[in-house]
């Protein structure tokens, strides 16, 4: 295990060209005018260029300052500013203006909040569904504590869907996510599945930060059991070197077999590869749910 800070050589298939273009300028300028957070930059995400450069993007909402401070994550940490009520309404208008037929909006961890920040989710949803009534709104919330109420209000402003990401195997979660919990995040999922059955609930783990593959294989099994249909697989990708150091890196046909693994348990989906990340091809994954859930 590369317990110590030596950095393993990264390999040819990690090495992403940026891919600019008109639609890439377009957004960062909508980002730039409306003063919102895009979790594709703080979260140092490899995909940027290849996502922006197609029109679609990753918002944040609730600030860019997190309560928590897991080990992988480039997003800052701290005493996050006041809650910006208005945020639910620019967001909404830059998906209108850049006319996203899928946005994805999450958001850090505001512990600091007593409903974890559901209110602003539910203002989000219903901002987006009144600027841009075509565009399908897929959250992908924190844990809110394990609040079921405040999970409840986010589920009855109707997202099309909802996304917790259980990121790791719980071995590991002492070490890279200690203020969160294993069955809690579980449980995000569980519920929603079971206050609102229609809408799909989709999850992400991270590989590469020293878990086995059994203990991914478990983890696959829970979220399936909890009633989780969409998955995402990626390649952890150490941000900076003050960051939890990439145990392994794991190759493209590892995260083939994955794929197969999970499809055959009971994923509908299961987007797999070294350079995935939660929203990397979501409206493809919302698609292909929707048509086997036969809605
Ligand atoms: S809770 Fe989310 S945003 Fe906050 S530090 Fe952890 S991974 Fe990053």
């Amino acid at each position: 295990m590369n317990t110590t800070d030596k950095l393993l050589r990264k390999p040819d298939w990690l090495k992403v060209r940026f891919k600019g273009g008109p639609d890439y300028a377009r957004i960062e300028r909508l980002h730039r005018a409306h003063g919102l957070h895009s979790v594709c930059r703080s979260a140092a995400c490899p995909n940027q260029g290849e996502c922006w450069s197609r029109g679609t993007a990753t918002f944040m909402i609730l600030g860019d300052c997190c309560t928590r401070d897991c080990a992988f994550c480039n997003v800052s940490h701290g005493t996050p500013k006041t809650v910006d009520e208005g945020e639910p309404r620019k967001v909404a208008e830059a998906i209108a203006e850049l006319q996203l037929r899928h946005a994805v909006v999450t958001s850090v961890t505001r512990d600091d909040l007593a409903d974890g920040g559901a209110a602003l989710f539910v203002d989000l949803i219903r901002a987006v569904r009144r600027a841009a009534p075509d565009c399908r709104v897929e959250v992908l919330i924190p844990d809110l504590g394990g609040d079921r109420r405040a999970l409840e209000k986010i589920l009855e402003a109707g997202p099309d869907i909802l996304g917790h990401n259980l990121e790791t195997v719980p071995r590991l979660y002492a070490r890279v996510r200690s203020q969160a919990v294993y069955q809690r995040s579980l449980d995000v999922l569980r519920n929603s599945r079971k206050m609102k059955p229609d809408i799909p609930t989709k999850s992400g783990l991270m590989v590469g930060m020293g878990e086995t593959r059994s203990e991914i294989a478990n983890a696959m099994k829970d979220l399936v059991d909890a009633g989780c249909r969409l998955l995402t697989l990626g390649q952890y990708l150490q941000p900076t070197r003050k960051h939890f150091p990439v145990q392994r890196y794991v190759a493209p046909e590892e995260f083939a077999d994955m794929r197969e693994e999970g499809l055959e348990i009971g994923f509908i989906h299961v987007e797999a590869g070294p350079l995935v990340r939660s929203s990397y091809h979501a409206e493809e994954q919302f698609k292909e749910v929707i048509h086997a859930e036969g809605k």
